[in-house]
């Protein structure tokens, strides 16, 4: 088995680009273009920008920049994600010889002609300089293999030529505005179509919209056939030593790393074949612990991954480095956690972590593209990033550091994972629903296949799954535990509700197929999250979606009542036995919640007319005369899981508007 890389090409649609009503909309396009394929920009990497003449309040005409926001995405980006610069103001600021970040970020701001606009790009300096209309700048991981190559630069002059300028690793932002604006005049030539950043990227311009985008794809494609041509016949060889899948292994190296970055962390697992080819590469740690590919990557990924699973000898490196690095700086820095981004273990594969299910998936395509990079520099002789000091200015500039201090305090459940069973429908997707609202990382379980769409997104994972058969339901936990790193919170919530059955005529086969399901399954669910729930980093918690029959039963209602008071008797024992290892045990009581698929119109009609009730008074038919609903069951759900309840274990909660038989 081998890899292949994926050439780009051209998705320039005259259609497309026809229906644009005008050039700021045609920017967008063609940004979208580039942002939508991962060769070129991953998540928030790279900009672009166009040149246009606008008429100010007082009739006059204005040259403008309009230039990717700060921190917006090329693949989705519309025109409203541009900021509108004065092109005077940009050429007055390339003018000086010193401009700091923050004095550069404001200027740009004063800048814009419009105040709601979002902050221009750090690179608005530079796209003012290059006289083209259009400009367009990318990350592109072909260009980073040869310009993180030892022989990058021989290969480079030979590909590109004058087409080029070349220019030497600079901080991105003023430092590298300059640069450019000095070296540009001087390497121009004839047939220059763009500027190559060693170390950084690649920017190409045109006339049209059509011209800048069509020349960064052949720029990419030049440096794309180079590579083939140079590595070509050395197929990289894929045939690991497969994983085992100890997914209590993952779950005990998440709380070492949650433990190092002070919050919950969620860690993503690849152990497919490529991840684990190269984990369990001769020369992994050498290959691997160079650097980013991008010093961009650096906020992602930091500048190294773990090698192996020894967090504590990680982090005391990282505080080292800056410790290190932190001495040249003139300003006091605000150090980030010292937790791994990355983690490569021969066993495991490649794991990414992130303070949410969004980051650790922004991670691990960073570092699946850096991987690829890494192993064609070697093939074409070896990879070289950049030092570390350049990759802490990066990780550490004036921008990043506000963005760290503005960033306000994250949802109360970010990083940690649930898992519901029942979640397709009712009362545990409402759960589900909510946990994902408060931050958390959800696995639902489910009969109904539906359950695998109920909230599609990084932080959603739903397997169709029969609580009752112990293989189904391990192989879901595993593949909860390699897409989120751990199991801190469990809601029991699946359950049947069988017809109405007086004792006398009692089917036994119907009570041992409600024991099954709502008894066994959740004891055996319990028992297998346990050592899970063990390692949250911030304490396992249980709930368990009770009843209001285990405190006041109905006649008829033998099997559901007396599974439901067997399962809070387990919760009980289970609060008892498990307090010493962190884990909360609490149950809810929901009664009369009817906005489930249990309950049809024609079902609530028959039960009101039973009791000689209206329709509206049956479903309120309780102290408060509030119709319960399945938010509620959930805002109790969410409270139990928050530190409302950090001291409370073992209680049983009513959810019901007040029940006269249980108060
Ligand atoms: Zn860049």
């Amino acid at each position: 088995m081998t890899t292949t890389r994926s050439g780009v090409t051209s998705s320039w649609q005259d259609e497309q680009a026809d229906s644009c009503l005008n050039e700021l909309e045609l920017r967008a396009y063609s940004s979208r273009l580039l942002g939508q394929d991962p060769h070129l920009v991953l998540h928030g990497g790279g900009n672009t920008s166009v040149k246009l003449t606008e008429t100010n309040i007082f009739g006059e005409a204005e040259a403008i920049l309009w230039v990717k926001g700060s921190g917006g995405d090329l693949g989705s980006i519309e025109p409203a994600g541009f900021a509108p610069v004065r092109m005077r103001q940009l050429r007055a600021l390339a003018e000086l010889t010193t401009l700091s970040d923050l004095d550069m970020a404001r200027e740009l701001r004063t800048g814009t002609i419009d105040p709601a606009a979002p902050a221009p790009s750090v690179e608005a300096i530079l796209h003012a300089i290059i006289p083209f209309k259009y400009v367009d700048h990318t990350h592109a991981d072909a260009v980073l293999t040869l310009t993180n190559s030892v022989k990058g630069a021989a290969l480079i002059q030979k590909v590109y030529g004058d087409r080029l300028v070349h220019v030497p690793y600079v901080m991105p932002g003023f430092k590298l505005a300059a640069l450019c604006a000095h070296l540009y005049p001087r390497q121009r030539g004839p047939q220059t179509i763009g500027m190559l950043l060693m170390n950084h990227g690649v920017f190409t311009w045109g006339e049209t919209a059509r011209e800048s985008y069509e020349r960064m794809i052949e720029v990419v494609s030049l440096a794309e056939a180079c590579i083939h041509q140079q590595v070509r016949g050395r197929p990289r060889p894929v045939s690991p030593v497969p994983s085992s899948s100890p997914y209590l292994e993952v779950a005990g190296l998440r709380r070492e790393v949650s433990e190092a970055a002070g919050a919950a962390m969620i860690l993503q697992v690849d152990d497919g074949p490529s991840a684990l080819s190269f984990a369990q590469r001769a020369d992994v740690s050498a290959i691997s612990q160079q650097g980013p590919a991008t010093p961009d990557h650096v906020i992602r990924t930091k500048r190294l991954p773990l090698l192996g699973r020894d967090v504590a000898t990680y982090t005391g490196e990282y505080e080292r480095y800056f410790a290190e690095q932190a001495s040249r700086s003139e300003r006091r820095l605000h150090a980030l956690d010292p937790a791994p981004r990355v983690i490569i273990d021969p066993q495991l594969g490649v794991i990414a972590a992130g303070r949410s299910a969004v980051d650790a998936c922004i991670a691990a395509d960073i570092y699946r593209h850096t991987i690829e990079i890494i192993l064609d520099a070697t093939d074409l002789g070896g990879y070289r990033a950049l030092p570390a000091e350049d990759i802490f200015d990066v990780e550490y500039w004036d921008l990043e550091q506000a963005k760290l201090t503005r960033k306000g305090s994250p949802a109360p459940l970010t990083g940690e994972v649930a898992l519901v069973t029942g979640a397709a429908g009712g009362i545990g997707r409402a759960c589900a629903e909510a946990l994902l609202r408060k931050g958390a990382a959800v696995v639902g379980l489910d009969l109904n296949p539906a359950v695998a769409e109920v909230a599609p997104g990084p932080a959603w994972y739903g397997a169709r799954c029969d609580v009752t058969d112990p293989e189904q339901v391990t192989a879901a936990i595993e593949a909860g535990v390699k897409r989120f790193g751990g199991i801190d919170i469990a809601v029991l919530n699946s359950g049947v509700f069988p017809p109405s059955q007086r004792l006398d005529a009692l089917e036994m086969g119907a009570w041992r197929a409600v024991m099954a399901v709502n008894v066994e399954a959740s004891v055996a669910l319990l028992r297998q999250l346990h050592p899970l729930l063990r390692l949250a980093p911030g304490g396992g918690r249980v709930v368990v979606i009770g009843s209001k029959n285990v405190p006041a039963p109905g006649p008829g209602a033998a099997t559901y009542s007396a599974s439901k008071a067997a399962l809070t008797q387990v919760a009980r024992v289970a609060a008892l036995e498990w307090g010493a290892d962190g884990i909360r045990v609490n149950v809810i009581h929901p009664n009369a919640v009817f906005d489930t698929g249990l309950w049809t119109a024609e079902i609530i009609e028959a039960r009101a007319r039973q009791y000689g009730l209206s329709v509206a008074e049956y479903r309120a038919n309780n102290v408060m005369r509030l119709e319960v609903r399945s938010q509620d069951v959930a805002q109790m759900c969410v409270a139990m899981c928050g530190p409302a309840f950090a001291s409370t274990t073992g209680a049983q909660v009513p959810v019901d508007g007040g029940n006269d038989r249980v108060i």
